[in-house]
């Protein structure tokens, strides 16, 4: 039986940062899903910087690449690191857009459950525990207020040298939700089999000793 840990919810909710401190204290892989959203964002940038709008023949090309998710986190695009950061926010204004595409979604789930495959994972998205591992040991949804997340999404672009509006973070932040949610593809939800907490409080100590407390209650009753 795997032991396999879903973390999913909106943008900026901090899901990241809590998946990685759960993963070190269990000793298991974070694997942060969006990146493999990002990374082929990120590629279609670089590739037709002046294309208006997404073009379905020129995503389509890109999909063909091999992108390889590495247990440190880094992300390769044929075999590279790309030049432009994955968080840059041209690739944030796109990669909703990009991550409707079912084809999109097919390759990138591909590359998730081979991970899965080698290990159990925290794996951190916004359909794991609905689409890409449903069989997972624990599902946990993060929310949080918009404003807040739009905060702490301001403060780790200017970590990375990126300059950020925060009026401008928070309509993308809102925008972002909006698509996540409706899209036909697996959408962004939190069923009943996840436990939703919240974690729009500075720090995350509590979100993070809850996720454990509860694997750590699930281990005890597991067969
Ligand atoms: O988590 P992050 O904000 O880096 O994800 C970037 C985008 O990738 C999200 O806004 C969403 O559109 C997409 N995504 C997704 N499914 C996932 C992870 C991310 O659609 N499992």
């Amino acid at each position: 039986m795997t032991r396999d840990i879903a973390i999913d919810g909106p943008s900026g909710s901090g899901k990241t940062s809590v998946g990685l401190r759960v993963a070190a204290e269990l000793e298991l892989m974070l694997v942060d899903s969006g990146l493999l959203y990002r990374v082929f964002t990120a590629a279609y940038v670089e590739q037709f910087p002046s294309d208006d709008g997404l073009q379905s023949d020129h995503l389509l090309g890109i999909l063909k690449r091999r992108v390889t998710y590495e247990s440190s986190g880094r992300v390769l695009f044929d075999g590279c690191v790309l030049q432009l950061s994955l968080h840059d926010p041209r690739v944030d204004s796109l990669v909703s857009p990009v991550s409707a595409v079912p084809r999109v979604r097919e390759t990138v789930n591909r590359e998730l459950r081979r991970i899965a495959l080698l290990q159990d994972v925290v794996m951190v998205g916004r359909d794991i525990g609905t689409t890409v591992l449903p069989k997972a040991f624990l599902k946990v949804f993060i929310a949080a207020e918009p404003d807040v997340r739009a905060r702490r999404r301001v403060a780790q672009l200017k970590c990375q040298g990126i300059a950020a509006d925060y009026e401008a973070v928070l309509a993308n932040i809102k925008e972002r939700d909006a698509i996540d949610s409706s899209r036909e593809d697996s959408p962004l939800r939190c069923t009943e089999e996840y436990v939703r907490l919240d974690n729009s409080a500075d720090g995350s100590d509590g979100v993070v000793q809850a996720i454990l407390s509860e694997y750590c209650r699930r281990l005890e009753h597991a067969v």
